[in-house]
């Protein structure tokens, strides 16, 4: 289904229990500021100023989108997402348009969430940005995130790879208050990602008792790529007649994500 950007996106329900490898004090940090968000008012008398927004960056598939997910579902918000690079060759006018469309619906829905993935093409650096249309773009998401009172009961989530790439005035402090690393997963990180995608789904008891192993053998996979891993293999059982994974299928989907990881390398080369 198409959503039009000015519209709440409907989300499964999933909570920071289901985005695997986060680090513990990444963890507690996210936490303390769903706290202060849940509680505005309270903050306010102790002094603390709610986020208006945050960053989420690391690598493509570590989870930054489910993260954004699971923070709009702890705080019960309405979910407003779209992509930097959705505003790439506009008309004049019309990038600032929708972000303010964006900025309003959000406002009539809250709480709210509003998350731009892949921000890095819409508040790049002004000296290396798409041009006239893109400034006015920048610009405008710039007044929009400084709405005031107007922002109590949104929080403004963005996520890209490419951090050193943003304009210093976007990641000012009251327009991004917090920055979060999502690197990679390292072993035990992956582990607790298998489990999450591991869960519900039938396997044989060589496959269950490996998945220590697959941890540490998928060095440099993503959150993405584990779980690609897991679907690839529950096909193939789907294909082999099976009613459980068994062996064979992990092996195959394990070659088919190497694969497909080191053809994604060439080409990127
Ligand atoms: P991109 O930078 O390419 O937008 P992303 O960091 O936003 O990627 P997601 O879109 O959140 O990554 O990840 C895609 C899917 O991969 C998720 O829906 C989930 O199934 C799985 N996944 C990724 N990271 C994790 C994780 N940390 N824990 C559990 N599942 C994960």
């Amino acid at each position: 289904m198409k959503h039009s950007i000015s519209t709440a996106r409907p989300l499964p329900s999933i909570t920071l229990n289901d985005v695997g490898g986060l680090q513990e004090e990444m963890k507690e940090e996210i936490l303390q500021t769903l706290s202060i968000l849940k509680e505005p008012e309270r903050s306010e008398k102790l002094g603390i100023k709610p986020p208006k927004g945050v960053l989420l960056y690391g690598p493509p598939g570590t989870g930054k989108t489910l993260l954004a997910q699971a923070i709009t579902k702890e705080l019960n918000a309405n979910f407003f997402s779209t992509s930097g690079s959705a505003f790439n060759e506009m008309f004049i006018g019309v990038g600032a348009a929708r972000i303010r469309s964006l900025f309003q619906a959000a406002r009539k829905q809250k709480p709210a969430v509003i998350f731009i993935d892949e921000v890095d093409a819409l508040a790049g650096k002004r000296k290396q940005h798409g041009g006239e249309e893109g400034e006015k773009t920048l610009t405008e998401l710039l007044v929009q995130l400084d709405g005031g009172h107007d922002n109590d009961g949104i929080l403004f989530i963005a996520a890209t790879n490419r951090k050193d790439m943003l304009d210093e005035a976007f990641l000012r402090p009251g327009r991004i208050d917090f920055s979060f690393q999502v690197p990679l997963p390292d072993t035990k990180g992956r582990r607790e990602i298998i489990s999450i995608h591991a869960k519900g789904k039938q396997m044989a008891p060589d496959v269950l008792a490996s998945l220590d192993g697959l941890a540490e053998s998928t060095s440099g996979f993503s959150g993405a790529e584990i779980s690609s891993l897991f679907e690839t293999a529950s096909r193939r059982a789907l294909r082999g007649g099976q009613d459980m994974i068994n062996k064979e299928d992990m092996d195959y989907a394990i070659d088919r994500t190497i694969l497909g990881t080191s053809s994604r390398m060439l080409n990127d080369q």
